[in-house]
């Protein structure tokens, strides 16, 4: 995405917003927008009355409100919660992307003020632990899509670090508006993880997100400052060329790291799934784009859930991490799923 500035069309907000710093700051700064009052933005009917077809117009809705479920999810791959945090939804329209599953054609950006009581409430679950522990903060948004908006990623980074000394955080990103982090003080402490695919599926999938060359350079930019590096090759897609452009994307890879980067490397990947929501919102948003959905590869797993075949799979998973392996002699892979 070039142009950095999101071109949202109105904004739909919780009164009790201006009661925030932040919820002055954005109504202010969208002043000239329509603005629409709900009672809450997990419930704003008129919008999901809205067709398929109008998955794009949608997104270009901005919606402010307060968080109010603040549960966090164990997890066992990079963290170790997943924790709400100052947003969720995106301005993006990858076409696969997860939060269709939880929010359909409703995936718009929501942004939360409330993130004093956020952070305190993640700081005080960090200091009530008695290990160091991860906390994913980015499952729900793109946390560098949303500072465009915001502009409080570092503020709010810096505030957990120096609030509490235990702790890390971690959040992925297709993104490559890195500039926040790059003034961050304790940077072993926050990890950015660089989500990456193909340029072509870049361009005929994932719209709105930063190109494969911006990913790059992003890397080696937060490599410079001191990041160790994370790259999350997500999610895989098997087209008809996926051998090719895997490959294309390693070689690439290895040629255009820079040393900084690539001596401690850390990789996860994973396996694109997909549902019936999905499909049909394509469909029908969508009509001209890439079929993601191939009955000759993948299967049904739940009601309307897809995945690729276990044998197809695992043929693929051996590919990708010999392709790996190969290429980066020392680097860490995290999981492959
Ligand atoms: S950038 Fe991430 S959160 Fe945004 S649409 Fe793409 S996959 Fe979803």
């Amino acid at each position: 995405m070039k142009n950095r500035e999101l071109k949202f069309t109105r904004i739909y907000y919780e009164p009790s917003i201006k009661n925030y710093e932040l919820g002055k700051f954005l109504i202010k700064k969208y002043e000239k927008l329509p603005k629409i009052e709900i009672n809450s933005h997990n419930n704003i009917e008129e919008l999901r009355k809205y067709e398929n077809k109008d998955f794009a117009k949608l997104k270009r809705y901005l919606i402010l409100g307060i968080r109010k479920t603040h549960k966090y999810t164990p997890n066992y791959k990079i963290s170790d919660y997943l924790v709400p945090f100052t947003s969720s939804g995106c301005y993006a329209m990858c076409m696969y992307c997860y939060l269709i599953c939880n929010y359909n054609k409703c995936s718009y950006l929501r942004v939360f003020v409330n993130k004093e009581e956020i952070l305190d409430r993640l700081i005080k679950f960090s200091n009530n632990s008695d290990k160091e522990l991860v906390f994913e903060i980015g499952s729900n948004s793109d946390l560098l899509l949303e500072n465009l908006v915001t502009n409080s990623l570092k503020e709010n980074i810096e505030y957990f670090l120096e609030k509490t000394s235990k702790g890390k955080l971690t959040f992925p990103t297709k993104f490559s508006y890195i500039e926040p982090l790059l003034e961050i003080s304790d940077k072993k402490r926050v990890l950015p993880r660089m989500s990456l695919n193909p340029q072509n599926i870049i361009e005929k999938v994932e719209f709105g997100t930063s190109s494969f060359d911006e990913r790059i350079n992003a890397i080696n930019k937060l490599a410079s400052a001191g990041y160790k590096t994370y790259i999350l090759i997500a999610p895989v897609i098997l087209t008809d060329t996926y051998k090719e452009d895997y490959t294309n994307l390693i070689e690439e890879l290895k040629e255009r790291l820079s040393k900084e980067a690539k001596v401690d490397i850390t990789f996860e990947v994973i396996f694109m799934t997909y549902s019936y929501v999905h499909r049909k919102i394509n469909e029908e948003a969508f009509p001209k784009a890439l079929k993601l959905y191939n009955p000759n590869l993948m299967t049904s797993r739940g009601i309307g859930k897809y995945h690729y075949k276990s044998n197809i799979k695992e043929e693929a998973k051996k590919f990708i991490e010999d392709l790996i392996t190969n290429n980066f002699k020392n680097c860490k892979i995290k999981y492959i799923v």
